[in-house]
């Protein structure tokens, strides 16, 4: 060893296996710790200091050098190891913790961010998650009890005759059975919408609820009633409901959704005709569904602009903000009319 190596401390040596312990001297030479016993003789523990373990400083609990070897270097002179740590600089365990401060910071730093992705990327993710893990038996149980809770609520038994109802149900099912899901996918409902006047609601299962008050401002054209329920099938096969519900939902609601645990509180939530009502589609969800009831509209035969003439209508009837919660679920402006004209040409439908 050279001649500048110096001792750090005196304590007691362990050699490997053995709880056999003998007085030595730790000495240090650059990033070479050894260990030479007080009796004297070659070192009896040679080890680089990067492949070095030694303890952490814990109150005055005797230091623990751990040699590759296996043998054992025990001292209780705490600063005389953390002075020589610490003139080591770069790779000693004191430099670790200098270095510890920025890293949690750094580590905070990282934590906010990535539940800010997860906020951003993971719950519209999650969503398409379990709209593709619903199964059927989960939606129609949520459009069931959805349905009796609207009907306890706010519906009464529909007034219109029945000839009427069987006439609205053919021209339906015609169209319906041009949709991907099929007529047998659809199940059409009829109420006296009372406070919520006239509108018509898509419920994830393909239940189809439209109100007398809508078939009465329609005023006998059945175009604009069945262009209504297009729009409706248009809702349902984005399956634009469900989105909307499980987003309402949220990030706790969905891992509770997803890993089949809905709860008391979930099933009042999905099940809650009012919190289903409440939600508004998105602009998108609404143009989507306004293109759908054109091209099905423009397939079976009928006018595919009558979607856009039903929005008219209920504006020239109610006002803009009037009390309809379909205008204000459905806000139909000139601009969507405009788009449901340019989708109807673009598919070459002629007008009325
Ligand atoms: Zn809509």
């Amino acid at each position: 060893m050279a001649s500048d190596d110096k001792p750090i401390a005196s304590g007691r040596w362990h050699p490997p296996g053995s709880s056999r312990a003998e007085p030595a001297v730790l000495l240090g030479a650059d990033k070479t710790l050894y260990v030479r016993l007080a009796s004297g003789g070659d070192p009896v523990s040679l080890g680089d200091l990067a492949r070095t373990d030694i303890s952490a400083r814990v109150g005055r609990i005797p230091r623990r050098i751990a040699f590759a070897d296996g043998s054992l270097f025990e001292t209780e002179d705490n600063d005389a190891v953390d002075l020589w740590l610490k003139k080591q600089g770069k790779s000693g365990f004191v430099h670790e913790l200098e270095r510890f401060h920025p890293r949690l910071i750094a580590l905070v730093v990282a934590i906010f961010l990535f539940a800010g992705l997860i906020y951003r990327y993971a719950v519209p993710a999650l969503v398409e998650v379990a709209v593709v893990v619903t199964p059927p038996a989960v939606t129609q149980w949520m459009a069931s009890g959805t349905l009796l809770s609207l009907d306890q609520a706010i519906f009464d038994e529909s007034k219109l005759p029945d000839a009427r109802q069987t006439e609205i149900q053919q021209a339906f099912s015609e169209v319906a059975t041009l949709s991907s899901r099929g007529v047998d996918g659809y199940n059409l409902n009829f109420r006296l919408g009372g406070v919520i006047g006239p509108n018509a609601f898509a419920l994830p299962d393909g239940t189809l609820v439209i109100t007398d008050e809508l078939i009465e401002l329609a005023d006998g054209d059945m175009d604009m009633i069945i262009g209504v329920l297009a729009h409706e099938i248009g809702h349902v096969e984005e399956e634009h409901s469900l989105r909307q519900l499980y987003r309402a939902a949220g990030m706790a609601g969905l891992i509770m959704l997803i890993a089949g645990d809905v709860g008391a509180a979930g099933e009042d939530i999905l099940t809650n005709g009012a919190a289903l009502m409440s939600l508004s589609h998105s602009r998108d969800a609404e143009n989507e569904a306004d293109r759908i009831s054109v091209e099905l509209m423009a397939k079976a035969g009928r006018d595919p602009r009558a979607i856009g003439r039903f929005f008219a209508r209920l504006e020239e009837k109610l006002g803009l903000d009037g009390e309809s919660s379909f205008l204000s679920t459905h806000p139909g402006t000139a601009e969507r009319r405009q788009a449901i004209d340019d989708h109807a040409k673009s598919i070459g439908a002629a007008g009325p």
